[in-house]
């Protein structure tokens, strides 16, 4: 996601410095493709921060699978939305007779193949063999991990709507067996669905016995007003934004994965590229456990409820 900024900036498209800024992005709508088979969760990452680039809006081009599995799923929770007394009934029962009549006919836009671009921007994923990460206090200000490689990290934040049930494995898996980590790592996740599930697997035990703070799910330290980081402090965060002091007074946030947020949290610092690597392993290996999503029309409870629910 922060490959987007850092190769905006290195194609000259985008500046950080405040003065005669360069912002390609600006007001316009960001169109992601060379990507169809992202899970949703997945898409959604990449245009969440559509928002800091200051676009009007962004599109990740998908396959039409991908999308039926989401909302299969999306149904079922929708179901269970009712089941539970969400409001307003009738307009989820209007959505899920919508979503029922696409899955029935999948239709999807798609750019004309004569279409004129501002600016295309190539981004080669095999060429990127580290992190990026956007350096304090600018979302626009993407580097490659190595480049502040050492840096002391006080506070670890994992959470915000940029993070989905699969980084909480993962951070869990980094931190499995640590005590005593010499940071003061918040986790919140984004959902109450993720942090039922991720206590039901036990990586609210791991993460807790690491020594987290476990947050209530929701937007969390990203809201800037539910919590802060201690006034002065440097902090890895996963959410989108790190403008000046929204994750708390006089801070230096950086931006970047909840992968490297669990190996700074363990370092307390930003790992070199080849202490990364050593760590990153042991999520490599378990990946397909790690990285499933929430699909609720898989998940025995969740479907249970929604066979009762009638639309
Ligand atoms: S405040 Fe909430 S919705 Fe807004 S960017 Fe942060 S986590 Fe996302």
């Amino acid at each position: 996601m922060h490959a987007i900024p850092l190769y905006a900036i290195k194609a000259g498209l985008l500046t950080v410095e405040k003065k005669g800024k360069k912002n390609v992005f600006s007001g316009r709508v960001l169109e992601i493709e060379g990507l169809p088979d992202l899970k949703v969760e997945q898409a959604f990452e990449l245009s969440d921060a559509a928002a800091e680039r200051s676009a009007a809006a962004c599109t990740v081009q998908l396959n039409p699978e991908p999308i039926a599995e989401y909302l299969r799923s999306n149904i079922v929770l929708m179901k269970n939305m009712i089941a539970n007394g969400y409001q307003d009934k009738r307009t989820l029962e209007r959505r899920i007779k919508s979503v029922e009549a696409w899955l029935a006919k999948p239709e999807l836009l798609k750019a004309d193949a004569d279409a004129e671009y501002a600016a295309v921007i190539e981004i080669d994923l095999a060429e990127i063999k580290e992190p990026i990460v956007c350096c304090p206090n600018d979302p626009d200000d993407a580097k490659f991990m190595s480049e502040v490689a050492g840096t002391k990290i006080d506070e670890v934040f994992i959470g915000s709507c940029m993070t989905n049930i699969g980084h909480f494995r993962a951070a869990g898996k980094l931190l499995e067996g640590k005590k005593d980590i010499p940071v003061r790592l918040w986790v919140a996740p984004p959902t109450k669905m993720d942090a039922a599930e991720l206590t039901k697997e036990g990586y609210y035990a791991t993460l807790g016995g690491a020594g987290a703070r476990m947050e209530m799910p929701g937007c969390s330290l990203c809201m800037g007003n539910q919590a802060q980081i201690k006034e002065g402090s440097t902090c890895m965060s996963t959410s989108t934004r790190n403008f000046p002091n929204r994750l708390g007074k006089n801070t230096n946030v950086f931006l970047g994965s909840a992968e490297l947020a669990a190996v700074c949290s363990k370092l307390g610092r930003i790992p070199s590229v080849e202490e990364y690597l050593a760590e990153i392993g042991v999520v490599t290996k378990n990946a397909d456990q790690i990285y499933k999503y929430m699909n609720f029309d898989q998940i025995e409870e969740y479907a249970e409820v929604a066979k009762e629910v009638a639309v």
